[in-house]
């Protein structure tokens, strides 16, 4: 007797829909992207019990005739794509031609279908993949799709489902974010008859304000930028308005949400370090590049997509954030005194400075740039002393400042470092310096090498087991072998996984060792020198790990202290 088979075919199916129908959330998310696809301009969702119940979704797109309706539930009937070809200029969300089948295989589903052409529509029940009835039916223009009972003929699955909150809050994710995406349909979701957001056709703006709250509407920087063949339109938040994980990150590619870290880290890096540590903004930015350069086809579930080129992707989603941001002289508030930040208001306002953008500054050049930060760098201070052989303490025109002296010269070694970065500009060693390091050490060397090279090392192979530097970054102080050691294996600690991030960890490292330290007595002239150097910085408010590097105690608040204010 042999031991392998060949599956029955309704044990492939449900195999199969698993790929796609994870949860009720992926249900809602394919029939979304069905009604969408069928140019519906009102999609309505319910559900109930976290969708395990039933999920209903109505749209009032162009429907299907009868014999499309019962193709619809054939595995990789699509109408969609026509060849291979059309893979790589895929305008539509689906093409599979998985959905429907997959969904059909492990629920109880029913759909009410009508096409423009046709004068009665079509209703379809199928359960377990089986189709039990076929019947004509009166019904408007457009498809509804009803699924019941999902996972009820494969209690495996259905164990894993979890609470009936859980399940809720994440079909909530999906229609909003296809709420969001979508700002001139109308959609509208209803959990267990009630009404959790109603989005009626509207501009970008107003659609944030309905479907995530006027709140954060009203915090929303807009974004704006082309480039090459990439575009990208949005908004994305001001550095206070964040939270502590990335669930307010919208981001579409070609009207298809994506969860890509790879996007999500890119939007990051545009706050640069405007961000404290771990907080996360609210965005809603949509990407478009033409279709022949990005596939989308890498996850059944299709989250996340690649890019044919990710570098300028990065770069100009980067550069896009950054710049709506630099007009708003921002200033993160949860670590200076909220006094202060009126003061500087005033301050700002008393020099007549623009609160708006100049409309010159809209094609902006990086001198413009400069000149634009220079406005807002920090007050001339006045130095007062150290105290703790740790803190700068130094008085304004307005009040007293205490500078923490490691961050503010990290954070000044940091923009030194990424400016000679920009420029090109490395420090050469009069004669190469040949370094001892392990085996594993220079093997690491060569697997970070791009990202070492970029901040101003250059390398050369000597012998067999050895290397030798030619070149090292402008502001490195330390002795380079004892450095790349150190950082060696700082990031294998580290153990990192995101290439993209080896080479943020490089240039903090640089910055920080070698930076001025805590509990080391400073002379005034160097004091001095670190108060000028910090007010000349981009953002001189925190040091490059989103620390604060200066605290500013203005009147009101050393008057309040001592109560002669209430
Ligand atoms: P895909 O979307 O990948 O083509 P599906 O299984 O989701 O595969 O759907 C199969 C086909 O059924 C689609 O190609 C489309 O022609 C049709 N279809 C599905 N949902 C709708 C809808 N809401 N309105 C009109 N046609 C639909
Ligand atoms: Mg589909």
């Amino acid at each position: 007797m042999s031991r392998i088979i060949v599956l029955p075919k309704d044990v492939v199916e449900k195999i199969a829909a698993g790929e796609v129908v994870e949860r009720p959330a992926s249900v809602v998310k394919e029939l979304i992207e069905n009604s969408i696809d069928a140019n519906a301009k009102k999609i309505r969702i319910e559900f109930w019990r976290g969708g395990k119940k039933e999920i209903i979704v109505k749209d009032d797109g162009i429907g299907m005739s009868r014999e499309d309706a019962i193709l619809a539930f054939k595995r990789h009937a699509t109408s969609k794509i026509r060849s291979e070809e059309d893979l790589e200029k895929i305008t539509t969300l689906g093409f599979r031609g998985e959905a429907l089948p997959s969904i059909a295989a492990v629920a109880k589903v029913e759909m009410i279908t009508r096409s423009e052409e046709d004068i009665v529509g079509t209703r379809i029940v199928i359960e377990g993949g089986e189709i039990k009835k076929v019947e004509s039916v009166s019904a408007p223009r457009g498809t509804t799709v009803k699924v019941k009972d999902l996972f009820y003929n494969t209690p495996a699955r259905k164990k894993f489902l979890k609470s009936v909150a859980a399940e809720t809050s994440q079909i909530i994710e999906v229609v909003t974010k296809y709420a969001l995406a979508y700002p001139e349909k109308h959609i509208l979701l209803i959990n267990e008859g009630k009404e959790v957001f109603n989005a009626p056709p509207s501009d970008d703006l107003e659609n944030i304000a309905y479907v995530l709250g006027i709140d954060i509407a009203k915090s929303m920087l807009r974004v704006e930028r082309k480039e090459d063949y990439v575009k990208i339109e949005g908004y994305i938040s001001k550095p206070d308005k964040t939270l502590g994980n990335r669930s307010g990150m919208h981001i579409f590619v070609n009207g298809r949400y994506v969860r890509d870290e790879f996007l999500y880290d890119s939007v990051i890096s545009g706050y640069r370090n405007l961000l404290f540590r771990k907080r996360y903004p609210y965005c809603v930015l949509r990407v478009e590049v033409p279709p022949d350069k990005v596939d989308v086809n890498v996850h059944p579930a299709k989250i996340t997509v690649k890019f044919e080129d990710e570098e300028l992707l990065r770069k100009v989603i980067t550069k896009a954030v950054w710049e709506a941001l630099i007009p708003q002289r921002l200033t993160p508030k949860p670590d200076i005194p909220a006094k202060t930040r009126v003061e500087v208001k005033r301050e700002i306002q008393a020099k007549k400075l623009p609160l708006e953008p100049k409309p010159a500054l809209k094609e902006k050049t990086p001198e413009r740039i400069e000149e634009f930060w220079g406005e807002y760098r920090l007050p001339p201070m006045e130095i007062l002393g150290q105290v703790e052989d740790t803190y700068i303490v130094a008085k304004y025109s307005g009040g007293i400042a205490l500078i923490d002296q490691h961050a503010a010269h990290e954070r000044i070694r940091y923009e030194k470092l990424l400016r000679s970065m920009d420029e090109k500009k490395y420090q050469n060693l009069i004669a190469p310096r040949v370094l001892s390091l392990s085996k594993r050490e220079i093997e690491e060397i060569y697997q970070y090498r791009e990202d070492l090279e970029k901040v101003g090392f250059e390398f050369e192979e000597f012998g067999e087991n050895t290397i030798a530097v030619r070149k090292i970054p402008v502001v490195l102080t330390r002795d380079v072998e004892e450095f790349l050691r150190e950082l060696l294996s700082e990031l294998r600690r580290k153990r990192f996984v995101k290439k993209s991030e080896v080479l943020d960890e490089i240039v903090k490292n640089v910055a920080c060792r070698g930076a001025i330290k805590a509990n080391e007595p400073l002379t005034e002239e160097k004091m001095r020198a670190i108060l000028s150097d910090l007010r000349k910085c981009e953002n001189p408010f925190t040091c490059p790990h989103g620390r604060p590097t200066v605290i500013f105690l203005d009147k009101e608040a050393i008057e309040k202290m001592f109560k002669r204010t209430v």
